[in-house]
């Protein structure tokens, strides 16, 4: 009779299975927005980039966010300029009509 216990190899806490300072997969999707947003740490910045080189999911993931992101400003109207001053009129004429 063999029981599996938990296993304690002597490794330290933070098992990730990488190192500290490498960005693997999982958290190159976490932080996508935060690399669009311009967010980003630069030491992080330089970390995904680093990744990005080495990983070709990565990369494609990050070009089929860009495409989504791209395609959300596209559907967003053009920011409005500081409103005119003829709408500022048409305001204050309707308020003294009433
Ligand atoms: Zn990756």
């Amino acid at each position: 009779m063999h029981k599996l216990g938990p296993r304690e190899d002597g490794h330290s806490a933070g098992d990730l299975g990488a190192d500290a300072d490498e960005v693997v997969c999982q958290q190159f999707v976490e932080l996508v927005t935060d690399y669009f947003e311009g967010a980003m740490a630069p030491r992080t910045l330089s970390q995904v980039e680093e990744h990005l080189v080495i990983c070709e999911a990565c990369r494609n993931y990050l070009e089929q966010m860009r495409a989504t992101v791209a395609s959300l400003h596209a559907l967003k109207p053009p920011a409005p300029a500081e409103p005119s001053a003829s709408l500022l009129a048409a305001l204050r004429a309707r308020k003294a009509a009433e």
